[in-house]
């Protein structure tokens, strides 16, 4: 089979590939959507190895990109339970693989394994950026059938994550939210929070980001180029700032205003990926009984409620995908997603 590469500095590359086989506890699954993430821009961009040493993952060998997979199960290895993994289930796949045995990786949170990640599928790990993927049946996740492939793709790790931080905030429909960044991850954060009864209040210098974001169900909206952050989060909240904050935007700018724009008491999340911030700590957050938050994705049973969330609501997730590509258009599609202004893409099988 052929398989999508980040060769580094921005080259895409179509290599070949061996058909995946299951091995004990694994399954092979036909990929139908393999969504596109802002986290692979940090792969994308850099030179080949260098995006996953500046996120801690160890690795030099190319690996089938793509850690959002959706798709059907068609192979299962030996040793697998059938209640857990079937020919023929509809089924996402939570993108890593641990020890399998750990107290993280038994409660669904193989990301977090004592012994590190052993793969995260599509950075360490082949991805889904292919006809096939194998990973082991305990990843599996599977797909209600009112819910279509692409929107499993974009649970299986950008809506997932938002998810996941707003769980980690425990937000409520009483508070008001200020979500820095409308990418996403962050425009999935408006959708859900905004379905949950929250306020949300989005942030981002894309106008037409901001634009996406209100059709989202954003309250109001602000652009950081032309405005001061935090006075007019104050502003829009009688004065006391925001009851939470969430960064999907990965600027140490942006890190700091979302911790500066909560009220007293407030929460703050830090999502996106990489790079560094720098906080007055008295100020910032002693002074203010600020909580700050760190959240990575999501467990197995977080992505499972997320999916159940976004089905009994029927949240129109993809609504996100503003492009649909072939895999044969990845360095297309890459080239396009790397412009940052417009929405999700996904590549469909
Ligand atoms: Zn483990
Ligand atoms: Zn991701």
């Amino acid at each position: 089979m052929k398989g999508i590469v980040f060769a580094g500095n921005r080259q895409v590359e179509m290599r070949k590939f061996a058909d995946p086989t299951p091995g004990p506890g694994e399954v092979v699954l036909e990929i139908k959507a393999s969504g596109m993430c802002g986290s692979d821009l940090k792969f994308y961009r850099a030179p080949a190895g260098e995006g996953l040493r500046a996120l801690g993952f160890k690795g030099d060998e190319p690996r089938i990109a793509g850690h959002e997979p959706c798709g059907v199960v068609v192979a299962v290895g030996s040793g697998v339970n059938p209640r857990q993994a079937w020919v023929g289930q509809r089924a996402m796949v939570h993108h890593y693989r641990g020890c399998g045995a750990c107290p993280h990786c038994s409660t669904g949170w193989q990301q977090l394994c004592v012994d590190g990640v052993a793969e995260v599928y599509g950075v360490t790990g082949h991805g889904a950026h292919a006809a096939y993927m194998k990973c082991p049946a305990s990843t599996l996740v599977t797909l209600r059938d009112e819910l279509s492939f692409s929107t499993g793709a974009a649970i299986a790790c950008g809506t997932g994550t938002a998810w996941g931080a707003l769980q980690r905030l425990g937000l409520t429909g009483d508070q008001t939210l200020a979500i820095f960044g409308q990418g996403p991850v962050g425009l999935s954060a408006t959708q859900l929070a905004s379905a949950m009864g929250a306020r949300v209040i989005a942030l981002d210098v894309s106008e037409e980001r901001l634009a996406r974001a209100r059709a989202f169900g954003a309250a109001e909206t602000i652009n950081p180029a032309d405005t001061d952050v935090v006075a007019a989060i104050r502003q829009l909240t009688r004065g006391l700032g925001a009851h939470a904050s969430l960064d999907a935007s990965s600027s140490s700018q942006a890190r700091r205003q979302s911790v500066q724009c909560v009220r007293t008491w407030g929460k703050a999340c830090f999502v996106g990926e990489g790079g560094d911030v720098t906080l007055d700590v008295s100020p910032d957050l002693l002074r203010r009984q600020v909580t700050l938050i760190g959240s990575w994705t999501f467990s197995t049973v977080g992505q499972s409620a997320c999916a159940d969330f976004v089905a009994e609501r029927g949240i129109d997730v993809d609504a996100l995908f503003t492009h649909r590509w072939r895999l044969d258009q990845a360095e297309e599609a890459y080239r396009v997603f790397d412009a940052q202004s417009g929405g999700k893409g996904v590549f469909l099988m």
